[in-house]
């Protein structure tokens, strides 16, 4: 039997945890009508106080604890929204375990996070793949070696030869789950998309870059100096720098980010829906080089708070991808169609 729920956005509310992309989830949620609920351990209150977005704030011993205050949520008629923290914390299996409602389709979230898996679903939607090596002794140009999970990129190398490959690994000898993924030598494009099974539209919300350390901070010293101390390349994220993309590059982001929505249908029962991120590199062909999948909310969108250059096209109100997810569940309660934004 099909559950009967409210069609009053009153009966409901926003919550999701206190790190990421959290501020903006929670502003926009607000923007569009909602009770927000932010859950946060001790060490991370102070920014949803003092931006004034939730609400209500819910506290846990670390965040690891959320399922202790899972009740309170499914009390408050909670709506989750799963971000880059939110994940890494529970981990996308206990994820499947929620009660609560959970925004977005649970289901994508272990396709996304297993790199097999990912790799799997971005070749079955037709994308361009950087090179994977199985094996170190078939390395035969540079390649990136990343360590498994969502941390920010610590800890990645580069690599121009097997032996340069077994000579970093010194570094970490427990290390066992990595990919060696061929280097593409190009600039770094996020796409942030939004896909509506309401409006059965996909939109371009906006582009970021990461500002990476220390990659981006090595170009500040000369390769002498470079050399000199041994600075090893990583990746380690400290914040997101926006970018606009060359106008006629769009047509074929569009055609992308539909066929990897097309080809997540074959995966999971709903498929694929709000918020996702291709991670690129462009190459000086302009050829695209898709290296990961984000299935849910990125952090570079937090520079649109206010819209963003493209959001600002089609929407009459600032539009970041926070409120583009409350105004999903608010259209998704008023038509009665709420379980088409749950997953
Ligand atoms: P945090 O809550 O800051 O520990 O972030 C959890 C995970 O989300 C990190 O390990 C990153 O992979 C990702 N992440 C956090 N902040 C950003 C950001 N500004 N840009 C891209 N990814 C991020
Ligand atoms: P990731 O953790 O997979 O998001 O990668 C972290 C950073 O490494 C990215 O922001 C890129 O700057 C860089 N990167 C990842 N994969 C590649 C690649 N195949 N070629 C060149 N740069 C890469």
């Amino acid at each position: 039997m099909k559950t009967v729920y409210s069609t009053s956005q009153s009966d409901y509310s926003i919550a999701t945890i206190g790190s990421h992309s959290a501020l903006q989830i929670l502003k926009g949620a607000k923007d569009e009508g909602f009770k927000t609920i932010c859950i946060c351990d001790k060490a991370s209150r102070k920014p949803y106080e003092s931006y004034r977005v939730a609400d209500e704030i819910l506290e846990v011993e670390s965040f690891g604890d959320f399922f202790t205050i899972e009740q309170e949520l499914i009390k408050r008629n909670a709506v989750v929204i799963p971000h880059g923290s939110f994940i890494s914390h529970l981990g996308p299996e206990r994820v499947q375990d929620l009660q609560c409602f959970h925004y977005g389709s649970k289901g994508i979230l272990i396709w996304e996070s297993d790199r097999k898996k990912e790799r799997q679903w971005l070749l079955s939607a037709g994308l361009n793949l950087p090179k994977i090596f199985e094996r170190p002794e078939d390395i035969d140009c540079p390649v990136i070696v990343k360590f498994h999970g969502a941390r920010g990129g610590l800890g990645y190398f580069i690599a121009n030869s097997t032996g340069e490959f077994y000579e970093n690994m010194k570094r970490y000898p427990a290390e066992k789950d990595y990919v060696i993924q061929e280097y593409i030598v190009g600039v770094p494009m996020y796409c942030h998309f939004f896909y509506s099974r309401l409006t059965k539209e996909l939109e371009i919300m906006s582009f970021d870059k990461r500002y990476e350390s220390n990659a981006d901070s090595i170009g500040r010293i000369a390769a002498r100096d470079q050399l000199s101390v041994h600075i090893n390349t990583s990746y380690t994220i400290v914040g997101n720098i926006p970018v606009v993309i060359r106008e006629s590059l769009l047509p074929q982001l569009f055609e992308m980010g539909e066929r990897v929505v097309e080809a997540s249908r074959d995966l999971v029962d709903a498929g694929l829906f709000g918020p996702f991120c291709l991670e690129m590199i462009v190459d000086k062909n302009l050829n695209f080089y898709v290296f990961e999948i984000s299935a849910r909310i990125v952090a570079g969108t937090n520079l649109y708070p206010n819209g963003s250059p493209y959001t600002d096209l089609r929407y009459d109100v600032p539009m970041s991808t926070g409120r583009r997810i409350a105004r999903d569940i608010k259209e998704g309660i008023e038509s009665n169609q709420f379980e088409k934004v749950l997953g």
